[in-house]
C-alpha cells in the first residue's frame, strides 16, 4: 500500500547544500568510475525497480486520483527499462570517447578525447509521467558515471515518497539521493551549484531554473513543454490519422509533454475528422464513469483550468464538440468528482482564444482550418518553437518539406509520441520548449564532459617558430598558412 502523504517528511532546505557538498566529496574521491562500477548502478537500479514496480504503479495512481495501470506499465516502467538496457548495452563504448585525428602540421603530436563524468547532477522532474521522467536521465547520468540529487514533483507526494525509500536502500546517499519539498525547496535546488542541472517541466519555471542555474554559471538541460501540432495533409488516410491522434491526445488523459496539442487541416477534411475522433474516442472509453481505463485529470486545479479553456473558446464563438455527449450515462457533476473529461474538440478557434495560447495539457483538441501546407508550416512558425510536430500524409515530397522547413524538438511522422519511445535518437526541444537533449548517447553525452587532449611529441618542429622571428620564420609562417 502507498503510505499517507500527509505525514511525509520534506528535505530541508538548509540541508541541501551539505548534501550536494558530501557528494562532491564522494565525487572528488573517484572521479572516473569504471565500466564495471557503473554497471553495477544501472543493474542496481533495474533490480529496485523489479522490487518496486508494483508499488509506483499504486502510487501514481492514487496522485492522479487515477490513472490506468497499462498507461503506468507502458509509458513510464517500459520505457525506464528499456533505457537500462540500452545504457548496459551501449556505454562501455561511449565511454571510449570517438578517435579523433590530428593534423600533420602538428605531428608527431597527437590528440585524444577523454570522456569525463561532469560531477553532481541536479535533476528536477514534473508529476505527469513521474517516474519515466526522473530515471531516464538518472539512467543517463549514472552511465555518465555522475552522482544524482533528484527533486520529483510536489504534486505527486506518494509516488515521490515511495521513490526517495526506494532510492535510498539501493544507493548511498553520497552517489544518489532523492530531496522532496514545495515550491520553497525547488527553487533553493535549482540555486544549488551543480555541475550540470537537468530540468524538466513547463516552460515558465524552466526558464526561472535557468536564470538560477545562470547565476552560477552551472550547464543545463531543459526539457519543457508548448503547443505540438499535427498537420493532416489531403494525401493522409484520415480514419487511420484519427485514430492514432486519439491514442495520443488521449494517453493519460492528454497530460502528455509530446500530446499533439492542436490539428491543423482542410477546413473540407474537418467534418469527417470529428466524426474519426469521436467513434475512436467512443471505442476506447465507451463510458467515462468510473472507468479504469481512463485517467484524471491530476489535480481540481488542473481540471477547473481546462473547463475554464472550453468555456472561454466557446464565448469567444468556438463550437465544440464531445466524443461522449452529456446525457444520463455521462453526468458530467459525477465526472468532475472522478476529474474525468471526454475526449473535447474545438472549432472555429481562433488565436485569441486562451486554448490557442496557452499548452492544453488536457482531452481537448482544437482544429485549425489551413487549405494549403505553406499556410500551415507558416501559422507554426509563427509561434513558439514546439517540442513536437507531428504530420500525416503519403506524400513523399510533402513529408521532407515539412521535416526540413519546419523546426521543432522532434517529430514523427504517421503517428504521435512514439518519437519519444526510441533509445537511438535524441529527444529535447529547442526555443521556448527547451535545451539540450538525452536518450541513449544523447543522454550520456549531455552528462558528460568531452575534454580535447594534445599530447606533444618528444621532437616538435613548433620550435621552429617561436621568437626571436628572423626570414626563416616568416617563410615558415606563410608556408604554413598555405599548408593549412
Ligand atoms: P512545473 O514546471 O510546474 O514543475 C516542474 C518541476 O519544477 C517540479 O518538480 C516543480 O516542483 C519544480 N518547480 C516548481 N517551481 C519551481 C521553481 N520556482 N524553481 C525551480 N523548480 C520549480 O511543470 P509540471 O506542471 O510538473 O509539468 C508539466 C509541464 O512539463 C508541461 O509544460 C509539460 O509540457 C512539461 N513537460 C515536458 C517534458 C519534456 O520532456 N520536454 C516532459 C514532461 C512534461
Amino acid at each position: 500500500m502507498h503510505s499517507d502523504p500527509t505525514h511525509f517528511q520534506h528535505t530541508q532546505v538548509a540541508n541541501l547544500k551539505p548534501l550536494l557538498q558530501r557528494q562532491q566529496a564522494a565525487f572528488a574521491v573517484a572521479p572516473n568510475p569504471d565500466w564495471a562500477t557503473r554497471k553495477g548502478w544501472l543493474k542496481s537500479l533495474d533490480k529496485m525497480l523489479d522490487r518496486h514496480a508494483d508499488a509506483f504503479v499504486e502510487a501514481i495512481a492514487a496522485d492522479f486520483g487515477h490513472r490506468a495501470h497499462q498507461e503506468t506499465r507502458l509509458a513510464e516502467l517500459m520505457t525506464v527499462r528499456s533505457a537500462i538496457t540500452h545504457a548496459l548495452k551501449h556505454t562501455k563504448g561511449w565511454m571510449r570517447g570517438q578517435r579523433t585525428k590530428t593534423s600533420l602540421t602538428f605531428w608527431p603530436g597527437k590528440t585524444r578525447m577523454v570522456v569525463q563524468p561532469k560531477g553532481v547532477a541536479g535533476i528536477v522532474s514534473p508529476w505527469n509521467y513521474p517516474l519515466q521522467l526522473a530515471l531516464v536521465p538518472a539512467i543517463a547520468a549514472l552511465s555518465a558515471g555522475n552522482r544524482i540529487m533528484l527533486k520529483p514533483s510536489e504534486l505527486t507526494p506518494r509516488f515521490s515518497q515511495a521513490l526517495q525509500s526506494a532510492i535510498s536502500e539501493t544507493f548511498d546517499e553520497d552517489l544518489f539521493t532523492v530531496v522532496t519539498g514545495e515550491v520553497e525547496l525547488a527553487t533553493a535546488f535549482t540555486a544549488l551549484p551543480f555541475d550540470h542541472l537537468f530540468f524538466t517541466g513547463s516552460t515558465a519555471v524552466g526558464r526561472q531554473g535557468g536564470v538560477a542555474a545562470a547565476k552560477n554559471l552551472v550547464p543545463v538541460t531543459l526539457e519543457l513543454g508548448g503547443k505540438s501540432p499535427a498537420i493532416i495533409d489531403g494525401s493522409a488516410n484520415l480514419q487511420m490519422a484519427m485514430e492514432r491522434i486519439a491514442y495520443g491526445k488521449l494517453l493519460n488523459a492528454g497530460q502528455t509533454c509530446v500530446a499533439p496539442d492542436y490539428l491543423i487541416m482542410p477546413q473540407a477534411m474537418i467534418v469527417d475528422a470529428i466524426a474519426h475522433l469521436k467513434t475512436t474516442a467512443q471505442t476506447y472509453f465507451p463510458a467515462l464513469d468510473n472507468n479504469d481505463d481512463l485517467t484524471s485529470i491530476v489535480s481540481d486545479r488542473h481540471f477547473e483550468r481546462l473547463q475554464k479553456l472550453v468555456a472561454d473558446a466557446r464565448s469567444h464563438g468556438a463550437t465544440v464538440h464531445r466524443s461522449q455527449p452529456e446525457n444520463g450515462d455521462h453526468d458530467f457533476d459525477a465526472l468532475a468528482n472522478q476529474r474525468r473529461m471526454p475526449l473535447t474538440i474545438l472549432t472555429d478557434v481562433t488565436d485569441e482564444m486562451d486554448v490557442m495560447q496557452e499548452e492544453i495539457f488536457g482531452p481537448l483538441l482544437p482544429i485549425v482550418a489551413r487549405e494549403t501546407l505553406e499556410d500551415a508550416l507558416a501559422y507554426v512558425r509563427d509561434g513558439e518553437r514546439p517540442l513536437a510536430l507531428y504530420w500525416f500524409g503519403d506524400d513523399a515530397d510533402k513529408r521532407e518539406q515539412v521535416l526540413t522547413q519546419s523546426i521543432s524538438g522532434s517529430a514523427a511522422i504517421n503517428d504521435t509520441t512514439l518519437q519519444v519511445a526510441q533509445d537511438d535518437i535524441p529527444f529535447g526541444g529547442i526555443g521556448a520548449s527547451g535545451m539540450g537533449a538525452y536518450h541513449g548517447r544523447a543522454g550520456f553525452d549531455t552528462f558528460s564532459h568531452q575534454k580535447g587532449v594534445f599530447i606533444q611529441g618528444k621532437i616538435s618542429a613548433a620550435k621552429l617558430l617561436m621568437p626571436p622571428y628572423t626570414k626563416r620564420s616568416n617563410w615558415m609562417i606563410s608556408f604554413l598558412n598555405r599548408w593549412v
